[in-house]
């Protein structure tokens, strides 16, 4: 795989790495999972303030790289894992499996939603520290009315409670990236289990952002002009609104009302 494609851009401002990581408020008893470690700026100052230290690293050499280094100074609280965080089972870690932990990563920007979308169901990780581009951070956390309100906006409304804490510039990275970074913490609700089709709801209306709620519905399932009328209007919205215009309640209320129609279980 190409380096550019691994998003390798190592961040070398020790200020900024202490700053991310007094974030994650690191206690002696803590798990935590680092995604990415790269040459281990995170990873280094991490590791002596917790319990355990699981990284996950796609690039073998740096994986190498660091095992070395810890194995050299006698340090056995760290596991580094040689994997693709994509196709990584939470379920084979026992300690992960088991336990609470913290998540802290600078993310490969590349797979930066990818990543995010892949925790946000897990249950038993309380609270993630991320850097990511800033154009993304604010995506994540952009409200209904706002252009870049979408999908993920609103998946990370329904599981976390999420903030951007400070932006992180270029040239505290080598090499340097051509995108402001940002910092954003995530603190899991915990959310009790929500109907799949509440996604698939989200996910229908966004791709066809521009056309009104009316269309947007009508067309999910085969629903037709009538039924998501009647839908639209229990929920006590204007046919022409655009999905952007909706909150989260207001998927959820469509989502049961979808679902009291009984036609589809
Ligand atoms: N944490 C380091 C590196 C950040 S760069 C620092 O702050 O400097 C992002 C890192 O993620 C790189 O080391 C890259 O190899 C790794 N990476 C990229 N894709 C990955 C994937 N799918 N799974 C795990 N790690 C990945």
């Amino acid at each position: 795989m190409k380096k550019n494609k691994l998003s390798q851009n190592f961040l070398i401002d020790k200020n900024v790495a202490h700053k991310i990581i007094r974030e994650a408020k690191l206690e002696k008893q803590d798990n935590v999972l680092e995604i990415g470690s790269g040459i281990g700026i995170l990873t280094k100052i991490i590791q002596p303030l917790v319990k355990h230290l699981i990284v996950v690293e796609i690039d073998k050499k740096l994986c190498e790289r660091l095992s070395k280094y810890f194995l050299l100074h006698n340090i056995n609280n760290v596991e580094v894992i040689n994997y693709d965080f994509m196709k990584f089972n939470f379920k084979v870690n026992n300690i992960l499996k088991n336990n609470a932990f913290k998540i802290i990563s600078n993310l490969p920007y590349s797979i930066g939603t990818a990543i995010i979308r892949k925790i946000l169901p897990i249950e038993n990780w309380n609270i993630a520290i991320f850097m990511l581009q800033k154009e993304v951070a604010y995506k994540l956390v952009a409200e209904p009315g706002n252009e870049k309100y979408g999908y993920i906006s609103i998946l990370i409304l329904y599981y976390t409670n999420t903030k951007v804490l400070f932006n992180v510039k270029p040239t505290c990275f080598q090499p340097i990236p051509k995108v402001t970074s940002s910092v954003i913490r995530l603190m899991n609700k915990h959310s009790k289990y929500m109907d799949p089709f509440f996604f698939e709801i989200i996910k229908h209306f966004f791709n066809t952002r521009r056309k009104t709620i009316l269309n947007c519905l009508s067309t999910f399932k085969n629903l037709g002009k009538i039924r998501a009328t009647k839908i639209i209007k229990e929920c006590y919205l204007n046919l022409f609104l655009r999905p952007n215009n909706l909150t989260m309640q207001d998927y959820i209320n469509i989502t049961k009302k979808i679902k009291f129609m009984g036609k589809f279980k």
